[in-house]
């Protein structure tokens, strides 16, 4: 595998008129890679065989797509060794997660897949009394998918499984940041047998590739996971071709810790927070402590924050690694800041700066604000970083009315003891996931968020129904009537 080379129509291609970028390793600062960023040539090279190649696959039987996405997972859990380390190299996740977490997600996902398109029925009466009216699902077309650098192999598992196991073909561009996961994973779905042209994949960047296929006139649908800012971009720009596009964005998500809540909860919120060090859009970041708890939490947040490890991506254990790039440290650093000089939160744990005695790559202190309120930059911004900010509450409608209090609507948490409470709670919360006292969702549930978090959902039948059209036909002809 060429890491300059695109793969188009089923081979490694050189690129029309590729720039080099190079793919830094976050750990250590220094180039692990150079990859080529593609052109208008190569996008429309990808695109052309994706259209091509929707004739043939769009008719394969789910049989067929079902035999295709066993070899895929076959082939994907003989490598996965090979992806882990790949991931914790571009990106940084330590080796450890990178293998069970990073690397795990995309055998997972791929499996959640076989399992719902087993079950899947694409072709269904409207109604048990209704024999003349029938239900097709269809695949919508070539699909452009656009994939983030912190959970690279789980983004691209998410968008490519379903597309292919819904009939439709596909341009991938992996992140620019994290762009060898992808690569490898191109080699892997060569290997399993994937038809030519059925998945194609180009790098490149946002203003390059990325704004190519959403304009793309070829292309029915745009899937993408990222920022909001992007996301706005792709959704405008797609406009002038009607495609649909579906969003997966950020979060700004609450944990609601009352006073009931098993003993552990604090220090599990902050873990979950600090969790691939605070780059997942789902990470809890907003912790509101019923206030009869809430200085004994903050004393917990502090040591917990403490006691978490920062070291390198390329060792064993439990800590946390580095953020992925310059950018994104500067972006955290930078928030911190806010949050001392601008907010005046009170700074319990961490701070600016990289932790004691590391002077290379992009580690942050895990860092606790304490006596936050929900005016302040850090409690409405995405940081994207290891940053906890925790603010007391004093009712269960108060804790509500806090974590709806965001732009964003992707994963709530509730820590308590009172089943009824929790559930109550739930309903009212404004987001597409609720996590409920450390219970994991199950694979196969659907993954998404209400507001400025998005508007599609990932895993499971409705990741499936993404990539779907749906078709009405009256008059159908039964030979059983
Ligand atoms: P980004 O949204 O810029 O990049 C994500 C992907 O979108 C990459 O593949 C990128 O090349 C592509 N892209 C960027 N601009 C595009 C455009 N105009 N058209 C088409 N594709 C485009 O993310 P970033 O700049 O790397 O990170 C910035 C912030 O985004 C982070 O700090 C974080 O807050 C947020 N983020 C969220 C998620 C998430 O999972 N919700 C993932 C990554 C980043």
């Amino acid at each position: 595998m060429n890491t300059r080379h695109f793969y188009i129509n089923g081979t490694w291609t050189s690129p029309t008129a590729g720039t080099d970028l190079d793919v830094i390793n976050p750990s250590t600062e220094e180039v692990c890679a150079t990859i080529s960023l593609g052109g208008e040539a190569d996008t429309n090279a990808a695109v052309a065989a994706a259209k091509q190649a929707f004739g043939s696959w769009s008719l394969s039987t789910k049989a067929e797509r079902l035999e295709l996405l066993n070899s895929i997972l076959a082939v994907y859990q003989s490598r996965s060794t090979d992806m882990a380390a790949t991931i914790s190299r571009e990106m940084g996740a330590p080796i450890s997660m990178s293998q069970a977490a990073q690397s795990g997600a995309g055998s997972s996902h791929i499996q959640a897949f076989i399992n719902a398109l087993t079950t899947f029925d694409f072709d269904r009466d409207l109604r048990p009394n209704t024999p003349k009216d029938r239900i097709l699902y269809e695949p919508i077309g070539v699909c452009g998918l656009i994939t983030p650098w912190n959970w690279p192999m789980n983004q691209i598992a998410l968008k490519v499984v379903p597309a292919l196991a819904s009939g439709c073909t596909m341009v991938l561009k992996p992140s620019e940041l994290s762009p060898l996961s992808g690569l490898l994973f191109a080699d892997i779905l060569h290997e399993a047998g994937v038809p030519a042209g059925v998945f194609n994949l180009v790098n490149g960047n946002g203003p390059g590739v990325g704004t190519q296929l959403s304009g793309h006139p070829d292309v029915a649908m745009i899937s993408f996971t990222g920022s909001s800012r992007a996301g706005i971009a792709i959704s405008k720009n797609a406009a002038d071709t009607l495609k649909r596009v579906s969003l997966e964005l950020g979060g700004k998500g609450a944990n609601i810790v009352f006073a009931d809540a098993p003993d552990e909860a604090v220090a599990q919120g902050v873990a979950r927070c600090f969790n691939n060090t605070g780059q997942s859009c789902n990470a809890p970041t907003r912790m509101l402590v019923e206030r009869s708890r809430y200085d004994e939490a903050v004393a917990q947040a502090k040591a917990q924050a403490e006691k978490t490890q920062v070291d390198t991506a390329s060792k064993e254990g439990t800590h946390i690694g580095p953020l992925v790039s310059k950018a994104q440290f500067d972006k955290v650093q930078g928030l911190i800041e806010q949050g001392i000089n601008t907010d005046k939160a009170r700074l319990v744990a961490g701070g600016l700066g990289r932790p004691d005695g590391i002077d290379r790559g992009y580690f942050v202190k895990p860092t606790i604000f304490a006596d936050c309120h929900n005016d302040m930059i850090i409690m409405r911004e995405e940081i994207f970083g290891p940053v906890l900010s925790m603010m007391p509450f004093d009712s269960e409608d108060e804790a509500v009315a806090i974590a709806n209090d965001t732009n964003y609507g992707l994963t709530n948490y509730i820590q308590t003891t009172d089943g009824e409470k929790a559930n109550r709670v739930a309903r009212q919360l404004r987001s597409g996931m609720v996590d409920m006292n450390g219970q994991a969702r199950s694979s196969g549930s659907p993954f998404g968020g209400y507001k400025q978090s998005g508007n599609g959902r990932e895993g499971g039948e409705w990741g499936l129904e993404e990539f779907l059209e749906v078709k009405a036909v009256g008059g159908w002809f039964r030979n059983d009537a």
